[in-house]
């Protein structure tokens, strides 16, 4: 059962294409790594995917929903069943760190109680209990990045859509934080991750990755790790 369809995508930004004929289904469940050099397209794939920005040509299907037919006041619906970790960790500067997490389930009309409770325990998992009064331009950006983290996975979304995701992390918070993101990829959810860095996809293996090159895919890679240790 697919998630995720892409058929014929393409986004053109300008002249030049960000995307071209992307063709691709995700499995619900799976955890599918994106790669390639910068400037390849792989943010760009994810963006589409939330609606961020529109596609130029071809269609996409997210949990059911063609994203060029969704009207705009269903989006909220869309994003509500995604959680994004962005590159730039797109905090909200004069909102402490706990107020950045809340938001999520407010918007989802979650009840205070449940939402303290949900935004705690996101908080004590990435180790970011003590600064959650803070403000983000205070943090480091590893803890800023740990906040993206929290706040992409508080809501218990269908799909965690990740831009290097450990980016801006030390090699041990990194494997703190890659642990954490794999606790809901064995819960079912379906995870993207867009990333160039090898180590992490050796240590968090995958079901599907892809390549991408100049906006175009390369021929999908299965993993022959999983199929020999099963
Ligand atoms: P990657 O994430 O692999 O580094 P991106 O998706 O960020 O690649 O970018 C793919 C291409 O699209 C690049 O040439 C980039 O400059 C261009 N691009 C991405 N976003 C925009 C934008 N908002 N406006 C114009 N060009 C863009
Ligand atoms: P990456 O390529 O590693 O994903 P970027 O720094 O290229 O990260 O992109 C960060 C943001 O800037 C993204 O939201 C992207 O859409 C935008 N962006 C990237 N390239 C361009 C560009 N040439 N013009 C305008 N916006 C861009």
């Amino acid at each position: 059962r697919s998630i995720i369809q892409l058929f014929d995508v393409s986004k053109q930004y300008g002249a030049g294409y960000a995307l071209k004929n992307i063709t691709l289904s995700v499995k619900v469940g799976d955890l599918v790594f994106i790669t390639g050099a910068s400037g390849a397209g792989k943010s760009t794939l994810l963006n589409l995917l939330y609606l961020a920005t529109p596609v130029t040509r071809g269609q996409i299907i997210v949990g059911g929903m063609n994203l060029a037919r969704l009207s705009p006041e269903k989006i909220p619906y869309l994003r509500r069943r995604i959680g994004v970790i962005f590159q730039d960790f797109k905090l909200i500067s004069h909102r402490s760190v706990f107020d950045n997490i809340s938001l999520v389930l407010e918007a989802a009309g979650q009840p205070p109680a449940v939402i303290k409770k949900k935004v705690e325990e996101v908080l004590e998992r990435t180790g970011m209990t003590e600064y959650m009064n803070a403000l983000p331009p205070s943090l480091s950006g590893g803890q800023q990045q740990k906040v993206a983290v929290a706040r992409a996975v508080v809501g218990d979304p269908d799909i965690i859509l990740a831009d290097e995701p450990t980016g801006s992390l030390d090699a041990c918070s990194a494997e703190v934080i890659t642990r954490y993101l794999m606790e809901y990829k064995e819960k079912g959810t379906t995870i993207l991750i867009a990333s160039h860095n090898t180590a992490l996809i050796n240590s968090t293996g995958f079901d599907v990755l892809y390549t991408l090159e100049a906006g175009q895919l390369a021929q999908p890679g299965e993993n022959i790790c999983a199929a020999m240790n099963p």
